[in-house]
């Protein structure tokens, strides 16, 4: 497939969805944008919506071919090859206490590996609407604190079989440290028997002293703030907004200050019923503090409160991706310049390619 057209296709099924045959490979919960399967087309990894409810009037399906390969169909017309990602090898193996490796970490993108370190929330009933890291946790899919030593090991086959970065995120544990503490062991302990660069996400913490201390063992951050648009914040993520945008500010810049410019980001979720101009002011801040703005589609996941919507119109998507996009480069920020996480992976969001 061309990149233009796989451009747009990823864009497309990222709003719609596609159905699949019933897979190993596809992953329901889990933290952020998870659920669905991981693609490759025209050289373009996309995360793609299989299992939540509008995918079933989606034009889209993933077919496999005579020859064991997999096509991308549109209303029955081939629109060419596609690649679904395997399980990594690591997968089989186990931690000494015995833990699945796939347990502690899942495949992520092209060349990543995710963990949710801390599979909990201290926010209770204040907890974001778009989360999912109880779902994986309750259906026993995960274990809800990562070992740090074993998660190292995981790392270090990741490593060994290809896989160059870890996306570390966790629970908001504690409104102290943000649930930091426990991120900056399980970094530790990957690098310390791995070469795989970490990226973990946090929100802001009380003492930004725990962010220099992440910092010291991993490559770049996330402080996601999901929304520029207050009342939607409010709405959906309301401990986000009883925070205060001027807390996710300090962290903002105590973050680029210790992981350096470009090496930072926030999601900026679209689809949860914001002002298109909310997302447009957000990039401009965002990129003002040297902080890339990684707008995506809402990934409604099937079981969570915002699992009855719709991610947003392709159209939206595409028309705000090219606005955004105008906005980072003339920040001089740069997808190819991020060292780990999001926005080196780049299969939740078409941003990076714009
Ligand atoms: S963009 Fe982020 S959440 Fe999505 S697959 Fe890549 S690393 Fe995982």
């Amino acid at each position: 497939m061309e990149h233009d057209q796989a451009l747009e296709a990823k864009v497309r099924l990222q709003s719609l969805g596609a159905r699949v045959p019933a897979s190993p490979r596809v992953r329901c919960g889990g933290a952020g944008p998870s659920e669905g399967i991981n693609i490759s087309m025209g050289g373009l990894a996309a995360t793609v919506p299989t299992g939540a409810w509008y995918v079933e009037r989606s034009p889209f399906s993933v077919e496999e071919r005579a020859d064991g390969t997999w096509e991308l169909v549109e209303d029955g017309r081939a629109l060419g090859a596609v690649e679904i990602a395997d399980d990594p090898l690591f997968y089989s193996r186990r931690a000494p206490d015995g833990t699945p490796f796939g347990m502690l970490a899942v495949r992520h993108g092209r060349d990543a590996i995710g963990s949710t370190v801390a599979q909990w929330c201290a926010r209770g009933t204040d907890a974001c609407g778009f989360c999912g890291i109880a779902l994986t946790r309750d259906r026993g899919e995960t274990v809800a604190r990562k070992d740090p030593g074993s998660l190292g090991l995981v790392a270090r086959a990741a490593g060994e079989e290809g896989y160059t970065h870890a996306v570390l995120t966790t629970g908001t544990t504690s409104v102290e440290d943000a649930g930091i503490g426990l991120l900056t062991e399980c970094a530790t302990a990957i690098a310390e028997v791995s070469d795989i660069d970490v990226h973990v996400q946090f929100e802001p913490p009380q003492d930004p002293a725990y962010i220099r201390s992440a910092a010291r063992v991993a490559v770049s951050a996330a402080v996601n703030i999901e929304s520029f648009d207050a009342d939607t914040l409010a709405r959906i993520a309301p401990a986000k907004h009883a925070a205060g945008l001027d807390r996710y500010v300090d962290a903002w810049k105590e973050s680029v200050e210790q992981f350096g410019a470009g090496q930072v980001t926030s999601f900026i979720i679209v689809g949860l019923g914001e002002s298109r101009e909310s997302v447009l002011e957000g990039c401009r801040l965002l990129t003002s503090l040297g902080v890339y703005p990684f707008v995506l589609p809402l990934r409604p996941i099937p079981g969570t409160p915002l699992g009855g919507l719709a991610p947003p119109p392709p159209d939206a998507m595409t028309s705000l991706y090219e606005d955004a996009s105008r906005i980072i480069e003339s920040a001089g920020l740069s997808a190819s310049d991020c060292l780990a996480g999001c926005v080196r992976c780049g299969a939740c969001s078409s941003i990076t390619h714009f």
